[in-house]
């Protein structure tokens, strides 16, 4: 049994902590997860008694006290076992996060040191049935009276659908439309009113428990708000930027996993007298995974350590849009080097290829984080001088604007 890193200790150590976590712990066990359809609690209880619960949390409450650029590494060692597993530690690490940086004094002390051990597991609903990536149009509706939150409502794509302990649940608090009054609020699981549907059926994550979750006139008290009345959705996107390195740290596992067992196949695997490794074609598809990896690695950690920097929200959409585009083209080329023998599932690249495209989905979609980028490169743009652009409609006997006067192609070959 590995011992927990101290509190305080340096990420080398807590990295090296889930290297462990990940080849004792999950390597060997996630095709029996899959099978039994079952979050295995056991397998993150150990996670928290390495300390990997509460990784961005004060070292006096037992955290690791790491700052999210170093602490989101750990989700790629973790990913070399398993993405949604990574995906599902990194959400309960955010949330910690939030009760120990937002929560009310009171929440705080029944909260924070169980979330931080692990005792606790929470996680964020945010999504609704009807909506996804426009998550500013919200049914969810607390109503507020005498310090008391009664709220209605419906969310879904709930992570660790009822495993986690706690939700911090994004709603709405007026009849306004729009985002400006949504509000963050933690629901406990044993609420009165809360109750989650039928898990989703996915392909190859089945072990992490996700649904819908239905809230009935459930009460809450005052000392649950996590993010007040206005301050509730950009909350949720800045949880969202910290989610989506994570998952680029996660993919960088992901793709290191998929490279190894190709590696390791394709250099035993005899054909036209040598090892299929010993092919050039083989070399250079190989060649781009790798090179995509470490140029994955770079932006991920890049856009870690801008989080919480005006950087931040841009840099995160970059290596959300890159990352999981390179895992899901990794666990595909890996698969096809090997053949016939990738598609089967004791190698894992087929788990990997339904991860990575997974991965491409959750906390904003890749298109998303183009709309992102997209947004500032039009800010961008309106910063730079103009340059002429050609002026219609166009005339024979007109020079375009933006050509020169002098301009040899124009005075040799028009009128
Ligand atoms: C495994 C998994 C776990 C999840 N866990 C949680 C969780 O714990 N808590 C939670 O709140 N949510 C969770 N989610 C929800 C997730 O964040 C949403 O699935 C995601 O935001 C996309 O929303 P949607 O599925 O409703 O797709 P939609 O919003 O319906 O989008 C459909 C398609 O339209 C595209 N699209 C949308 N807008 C544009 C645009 N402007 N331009 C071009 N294309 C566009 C999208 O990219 C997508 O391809 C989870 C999802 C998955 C898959």
């Amino acid at each position: 049994m590995t011992s927990k890193p101290e509190p305080g200790s340096t990420i080398d150590t807590v990295l090296a902590a889930a290297r462990r976590h990940t080849e004792d712990v999950i390597k060997p066990n996630v095709d029996k997860w899959i099978k039994e359809r079952k979050w295995p609690r056991k397998a993150s209880d150990k996670a928290a008694a390495l300390g990997l619960t509460g990784l961005y949390c004060p070292t006096e409450l037992g955290g690791q006290g790491l700052s999210l650029g170093d602490g989101i590494r750990v989700y790629e060692e973790l990913g070399k076992g398993d993405g949604a597993y990574a995906f599902a530690l990194s959400m309960h690490n955010i949330c910690s996060f939030a009760v120990c940086g937002f929560a009310t004094d009171a929440f705080k002390k029944k909260w924070a040191k169980d979330l931080i051990a692990g005792k606790k597991l929470a996680n964020f609903a945010l999504t609704e049935p009807q909506s996804g990536s426009d998550a500013a149009t919200m049914y969810s509706r607390a109503r507020i009276k005498d310090g008391t939150w009664t709220i209605s409502g419906s969310k879904a794509w709930v992570s660790l659908a009822g495993e986690a302990d706690v939700y911090l649940t994004v709603v709405k608090t007026s009849d306004t439309p729009g985002h400006k009054d949504m509000a963050m609020v933690a629901i406990p699981k044993g609420a009165k009113g809360l109750s989650f549907g039928p898990l989703y059926d996915t392909a190859s994550y089945n072990f992490l428990p996700m649904g819908e979750m239905y809230m009935e006139n459930v009460q809450v008290p005052e000392e649950n708000i996590i993010l007040p009345p206005g301050k509730g959705l950009s909350g949720a996107l800045m949880a969202i930027d910290i989610a989506r390195v994570s998952i680029a740290s996660g993919c960088c596992g992901l793709m290191q996993a998929a490279l190894d067992v190709a590696l390791a196949y394709t250099g035993n695997r005899k054909m036209f007298g040598k090892t299929a490794l010993d092919l050039d074609g083989i070399q250079w598809m190989l060649g781009e995974v790798a090179t995509e990896l470490e140029a994955s690695r770079l932006l991920y950690r890049a856009a870690a350590n801008a989080l919480g920097t005006q950087e931040g929200p841009l840099l995160a959409a970059h290596a959300k849009r890159f990352v999981p585009d390179c895992a899901v083209k990794a666990a595909n080329t890996c698969t096809q080097v090997m053949g016939g023998m990738g598609l089967l599932s004791s190698y894992g690249l087929d788990r990997l290829s339904r991860l990575s495209q997974m991965l491409r989905i959750v906390d904003g979609t890749t298109e998303i984080s183009r709309v992102v980028i997209g947004r500032a490169l039009k800010k961008r743009a309106e910063e730079l001088p103009r340059v002429p652009v050609p002026k219609g409609p166009y005339k024979r006997s007109t020079r375009p604007a933006c050509l020169p006067a002098t301009s040899p192609s124009m005075s040799s070959t028009r009128p």
